[in-house]
Formats: structure tokens, sequence, C-alpha cells
């Protein structure tokens, strides 16, 4: 029996959430893996770990996932708000509705999240948050208008409910990852925005930052003592400009 408590990943089925399950569960950590495509969750045939068919979006079905693990693990200790998508795009023509995707997932998803557990955090005076923006949060690229302003969206309600959460000894944390190779460009639908960024990953040095660094330095800042708060982290490839 593990006296690690319950972390919370969603966007666990590729990247950055499937590198971190994997890492706090190497040193036991009972878990709660949320994304659409559990398959892939389940592949990993991880201990201690349940995997539920969440889509964030839905408030409902992600929180009553969340209490379903904390029946079985006790309460959430840890919530990483990392399910995301990216639809690059020039605004002059992107369809619509690839900006209310990224602004319901990457930004609704995560408020969704925090509303779960918050209330109940700061009862308990302990627990921690940690919310993926980006890079794409602190500075502009091209064709990442929807994106970034769901990333610098992440960002200041991050830093607002930090505000709110650390006078309750809960600490909210904002990781900012520059670029490192996922599924997530996968998504855009736009080919020659696809070849530009790949060109631009290209042009600045290829990208050996992983997805274990990221998922390292996410477990690290949680694992520090509960009276040490990594407000931010940016975490890029050495040669990322
Ligand atoms: P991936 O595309 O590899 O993973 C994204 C994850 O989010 C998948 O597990 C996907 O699962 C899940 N997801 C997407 N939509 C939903 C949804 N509606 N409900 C539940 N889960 C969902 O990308 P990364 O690992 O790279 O990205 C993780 C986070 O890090 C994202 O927030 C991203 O914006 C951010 N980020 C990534 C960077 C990078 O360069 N890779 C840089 C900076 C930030 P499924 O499809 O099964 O639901």
């Amino acid at each position: 029996m593990t006296n690690k408590k319950l972390v919370v990943i969603t966007g666990a089925s590729s990247g950055f959430g499937m590198a971190m399950a994997q890492e706090f569960s190497k040193d036991g950590y009972p878990l709660l893996l949320l994304a659409r495509r559990v398959d892939k969750m389940q592949a990993l045939n991880l201990p201690n770990a349940l995997c539920r068919e969440v889509d964030v979006t839905d408030k409902a079905g992600f929180e009553a996932a969340v209490r379903e693990a904390e029946a079985q693990y006790g309460k959430t200790d840890l919530l990483v708000n990392n399910a995301g998508v990216m639809l690059l795009g020039d605004i002059a023509s992107q369809d619509s509705a690839e900006w209310k995707t990224m602004l319901d997932v990457n930004v609704m998803g995560v408020m969704n999240g925090m509303q779960i557990v918050m209330a109940d955090m700061r009862e308990r005076k302990s627990g921690t948050i940690i919310n993926l923006s980006s890079i794409a949060g602190i500075q502009p690229f091209g064709n990442h208008a929807a994106y970034c302003a769901s990333k610098y969206g992440v960002r200041g309600l991050t830093q607002t409910a930090r505000m709110e959460m650390s006078p309750h000894n809960v600490r909210v944390i904002a990781v900012e990852p520059g670029a490192v190779t996922t599924e997530l460009l996968g998504h855009t639908t736009d080919k020659n925005i696809i070849d530009g960024y790949n060109q631009w990953k290209n042009a600045v040095g290829a990208v050996n930052i992983t997805a274990e660094d990221v998922a390292r330095t996410i477990k690290f800042s949680y694992e520090l003592p509960q009276s040490v708060l990594l407000r931010e982290i940016v975490i890029t490839d050495t040669m990322q400009d």
C-alpha cells in the first residue's frame, strides 16, 4: 500500500500527459488518467491507475471521474490540467470552429478542473494545481492567434488562482514549455502551416527536449515541500530562441 497521494492528469493518452503518468507511477503514486482515448491510457498498464474516458469540456463527466478516484485513493493532492489542442491557422481564414475548440478545451477545460478540486484543497489547506500554458502564453508566434489567446488565458487565470489559493497553502503553478515533439502539431489542418512550423524547428536546431524532460520537471516542482512554490516554469530546448 502506497502512502503517496492521488495525482490526476488530464490528457494522459499521449505526449506530456502520458510521460507524466509513467514518471509518477514509477514512484508509486495512485493515478487518475483522463482523456478521450481511454485505450491508450489502459495500454500503459500502470498499477493503481484508474483510466477514464473524459472530455475535459464536460464538467460533470470530469467531476464524476475525480470523485470515483477519490473514493478509491483519497483526496486529490495534485491536479495537472494538461489536456490541450493546438490548431494553428491564419486568423483571416481559419474556421472559427477551430478557435472555439481551442478556447473550450485549453481554457474552459482548465477552469473546470480547477473548480472540481479547489474548494476541497482550500478546506484541507493543502494541494497543488499545475496548469499547462505555453511559451505561446508569453510571446506571440505567427498563425498562433487563437492558440496564443488560449495559452495567455491559461497563464492569466493561473496567476489569479495562485493569488486566491496561496493564503490557503494551496500551490498553483503555470508551466510554459517551448516546442517539444508530440502529437500536438498533428491536429493542425493546414499542411503549409505544419511545414512552416517544422522548418522553424529545423532552423533553431533539432528539438532534443522530450516529453519526459517536461514530465520530470513537473514532478520535481510538485515534490518540493508544500511551502515552496515554483510559480512559473518556462522550459524549452536550450537551442530555442
Ligand atoms: P498531445 O497532442 O500529445 O497530447 C494532448 C492530450 O490532450 C492528449 O492526451 C489528448 O487526448 C488530450 N485532449 C485533447 N483534447 C481533449 C479533450 N477535449 N478532453 C480530454 N483530453 C483531451 O500534446 P502535448 O502532450 O504536446 O500537449 C500537452 C499540453 O502541453 C497541451 O496543453 C499543450 O498545449 C501544451 N504544450 C505543448 C507544447 C509542445 O510543444 N508539445 C508546448 C507548450 C505547451 P485525447 O485525444 O485522447 O482526448
